[in-house]
């Protein structure tokens, strides 16, 4: 399974190498707590789901959730278009706190329109405000149609 990681610079949102100490951009000093997995496979990692406040329908929808960079549409999957979401959240919440709310908001775009995942995803910090974070990808549905 492929996984990136990224230490992502809770000063300036810059996403740096996983072995990187110190933040590319602004020389703040990173650890191991800054480490994030930018491209999960939803299926294999853990999401902060608790305010979502999600019907029983939608958390067993989101077990078949497909995250994924792959430039490739996963197998079983057709694209339904292109999606973005951003995160919103107050510039001195940080980097992580910019994380969880986009992720929060990529869950909710799935579960709105009714897609089963998202692939080509690029997550990268907005460019007229770093402080938040947005994902760009092509939105994804089971292909039924075998
Ligand atoms: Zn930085």
């Amino acid at each position: 399974m492929k996984q990136t990681y990224y230490r992502i610079c809770s000063n300036c949102g810059n996403q740096n190498a996983a072995d990187a100490n110190f933040c590319l951009k602004c020389g703040t000093t990173l650890s191991a707590a800054d480490e994030y997995a930018l491209i999960p496979h939803a299926a294999d990692q853990t999401f902060p789901l608790f305010d979502l406040e999600l019907t029983p329908d939608e958390v067993a929808q989101t077990k078949n959730f497909r995250i994924t960079e792959d430039r490739d549409i996963p197998a079983g999957y057709r694209s339904a278009g292109l999606m973005f979401a951003e995160s919103d959240v107050a510039p001195r919440a940080g980097a992580k706190a910019a994380w969880e709310d986009l992720m929060k908001h990529v869950y909710a775009l799935l579960l709105a329109k009714g897609y089963d995942g998202v692939a080509r995803v690029s997550i990268q910090p907005e460019p007229m405000q770093p402080s938040q974070l947005c994902l760009y990808g092509e939105a994804l549905i089971v292909d039924t149609q075998h």
